[in-house]
């Protein structure tokens, strides 16, 4: 039986870059992924000519000094072909108002000025709080644990209280919450993934050209690189737990290999479900993961486009009409993302593909959910045609030309999410946490089995620089925090 120190279930981002740190740690890993493709949410699909992402989009804090700059100069993807976004990268309108969000704080003050003039002292508070959660975001990887970390910080207040407590103006708070589809506005939602995931866009942008799968496929060169293995088509499932840890991991339901640790990228729900006899982990456990709640999942319409129509745009927009931003209603089409590809560009300035995002809750599939990819039947199709059209309708507020120019388009609900990364009710960022009860929402690496620990989005924060910051959480379990960040922070 083949044997490894390190089994990592899954290959989305948290599970390449732990395998990553571990194995250039030393480690021998072996990095299992159930579907053909890496990636999980980076994955990217092709339709003719057209290269589609199905999830991440767009990046923040890579410009030099910035955090994700320092972390993915850690794991060697800053040679990917990123693109700068525009000063002005992401363009709010919440009706009859259009914010834009600029790169670099001074910047970013003067365009909210342009649109809210009395609102100096105001957005000067507002920025001052993101500054100082970027300027500390590394404090939790020096000695004071993780754990304590997560439990004190901003993690403990609500983002919607601070933003009425300090904004007076409804649509002033409306517009600076407005770029928040990466992140599920929320009585529940802590302050600090609200700041932090803000203020890393704030300091820059970045787009990649060519799809955000290149970065799964350069950390699995790397980890290979580094003697490590990348398998896909190998889906864990069992994890055989034998003398109070797990022992053996069954792959494809047939072969079975050796491991000192495991670490799971895979939803914790669905990780519970991999280990079928337990003595270590109780009921109550199983209930308390089973039981905890889910960001909503994602409506994406990837559209492709007839030539010459549409201008290219370098930055995203943002659209609400008539919308309550902090309390989705599953149902309502009141809010969509339009995001442009920046290698789709004609050298007459337009471009041939654009994607819509939009909220979709389980609850708005779950009629299909226990039916067979591809055969939901004419209900499920007449529903995403009506949602593609009212994404469509809504977005052409700022993109005019759009409805006429639209050559195909290939639609994915929660229900696609759940097939391609197996997150639980199609769930976009994961497990919900909730500034009201941190301790138990924001989950540590560590499980009720000493050597099966979690990595990934549903730990504390999700998106690409919570993805990658949580990793190093992750992998210090094994190595301890000093040795997973020493290279981090060479230059100190
Ligand atoms: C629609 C959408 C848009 C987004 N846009 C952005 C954005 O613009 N910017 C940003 O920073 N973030 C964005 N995000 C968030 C970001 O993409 C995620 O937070 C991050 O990629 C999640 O990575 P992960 O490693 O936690 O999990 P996942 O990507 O979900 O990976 C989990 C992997 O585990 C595999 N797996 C599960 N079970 C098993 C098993 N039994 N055996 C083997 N493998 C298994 C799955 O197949 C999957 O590959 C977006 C997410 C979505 C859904």
């Amino acid at each position: 039986m083949k044997s490894y120190d390190v089994i990592v279930i899954g290959s989305g981002l948290g599970g390449l870059e732990t395998a990553y740190i571990l194995a250039k740690n030393g480690m021998k890993v072996c990095v299992l992924e159930r579907t053909p493709v890496l990636g999980g949410c980076l994955q990217t699909f092709k339709r003719g000519s057209h290269l589609f992402d199905t999830g991440f989009h767009y990046v923040g804090g890579l410009q030099e000094g910035g955090p994700l700059h320092r972390l993915f100069g850690y794991f060697d993807l800053l040679e990917l072909p990123w693109q700068r976004m525009d000063d002005c990268f992401d363009e709010v309108t919440v009706d009859d108002k259009t914010v834009f969000f600029a790169q670099g704080y001074e910047h970013f003050t003067d365009e909210f000025l342009r649109a809210f003039p009395k609102a100096k002292a105001e957005l000067t508070n507002y920025t001052a709080l993101l500054k100082e959660v970027g300027a500390h975001i590394f404090d939790n990887f020096k000695p004071r644990s993780a754990e304590t970390f997560f439990n004190t910080s901003l993690f403990g207040r609500s983002a919607k209280a601070f933003l009425d407590e300090t904004i007076t103006d409804r649509q002033l708070r409306d517009c600076l919450a407005g770029t928040s589809l990466k992140m599920e506005l929320g009585e529940q939602l802590p302050l600090y993934t609200y700041a932090q995931i803000n203020n890393s866009f704030i300091e820059s942008a970045w787009r990649i050209n060519g799809g955000g799968e290149q970065i799964a496929r350069h950390l699995a060169a790397s980890v290979e690189a580094m003697g490590g293995e990348v398998r896909t088509r190998a889906e864990v499932t069992e994890l055989v737990e034998c003398d109070g840890k797990i022992g053996e991991v069954e792959i494809n339901g047939q072969e079975r290999v050796a491991c000192r640790h495991v670490i799971s990228n895979a939803h914790p729900a669905h990780t519970l479900t991999l280990i079928k006899d337990s003595a270590l982990i109780r009921n109550i456990y199983r209930r308390r993961i089973n039981s905890m709640a889910n960001t909503f999942g994602m409506f994406t319409a990837n559209l492709s486009l007839k030539p010459g129509r549409v201008p290219y745009c370098n930055h995203n927009k943002y659209l609400y009409e008539q919308a309550d931003l902090w309390n989705y209603q599953a149902g309502k089409t009141d809010r969509v993302l339009a995001s442009y590809y920046p290698d789709t560009v004609a050298p007459d300035g337009s471009c041939t593909q654009i994607d819509l995002l939009t909220p979709m809750t389980w609850d708005e599939v779950a009629a299909w959910a226990e039916m067979p990819m591809g055969k939901r039947g004419q209900s499920y199709v007449d529903m995403k045609r009506a949602k593609t059209e009212a994404c469509v309708r809504l977005a052409s507020k700022r993109i005019p030309e759009l409805a006429d120019a639209i050559e195909k388009d290939y639609t994915s609900t929660p229900l696609s999410y759940r097939h391609y990364t197996n997150t639980s009710f199609g769930s976009a960022y994961g497990l919900r946490k909730d500034f009201s009860n941190p301790m138990l929402t924001v989950m540590t690496p560590k499980t009720p089995v000493p050597n099966l620990f979690l990595t990934g989005q549903n730990l504390n924060l999700h998106g690409i620089l919570g993805v990658s910051m949580t990793s190093f959480f992750t992998a210090a379990e094994l190595i301890g925090m000093e040795t997973a960040t020493k290279e981090l922070f060479i230059n100190d």
